[in-house]
């Protein structure tokens, strides 16, 4: 059994470094996680509930951006693997199966950026 459940990216402007970089996403059952390709800031989400609910019903107006992405994971609940829902905001990240509506709902819990790049050291 693996406890990897998503992993995808998404290409947008980073929020740290302001350049449009790929923002690397994974989620486990007990973390998710949102890093920057180009400056590392790291973003760490912690679980707070997982249950079946209606679309949209964690979806909250953030401090900026949603992103709305689509993922294939493999769904606990159902046990088939297939389309998942990812909404990622500035203090949420959730998961909805498409097919039963099980929702993995994290909460945003501390950020870093994970490497210092050295400038002119080329
Ligand atoms: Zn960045
Ligand atoms: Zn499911």
């Amino acid at each position: 059994m693996t406890d990897r459940f998503i992993f995808t990216r998404y290409r947008t402007t980073c929020y740290h470094c302001h350049k449009d970089a790929d923002q690397i996403i994974k989620a486990v059952p007990y973390q998710s996680q949102v890093i920057c390709e180009n400056c590392g800031a790291t973003r760490i989400f912690i679980p707070r509930r997982e249950e079946v609910t209606k679309e949209g019903s964690f979806t909250r107006i953030g401090c900026y951006d949603l992103w709305n992405i689509v993922s294939d994971a493999s769904c606990r609940n159902c046990r088939t693997t297939g389309p998942h829902d990812l909404a990622i905001g500035c203090n949420h990240f959730t998961a909805r199966c498409r097919n039963c509506g099980f929702t993995h709902f994290y909460k945003f819990d501390l950020e870093y950026v994970a490497k210092c790049p050295i400038e002119g050291d080329d």
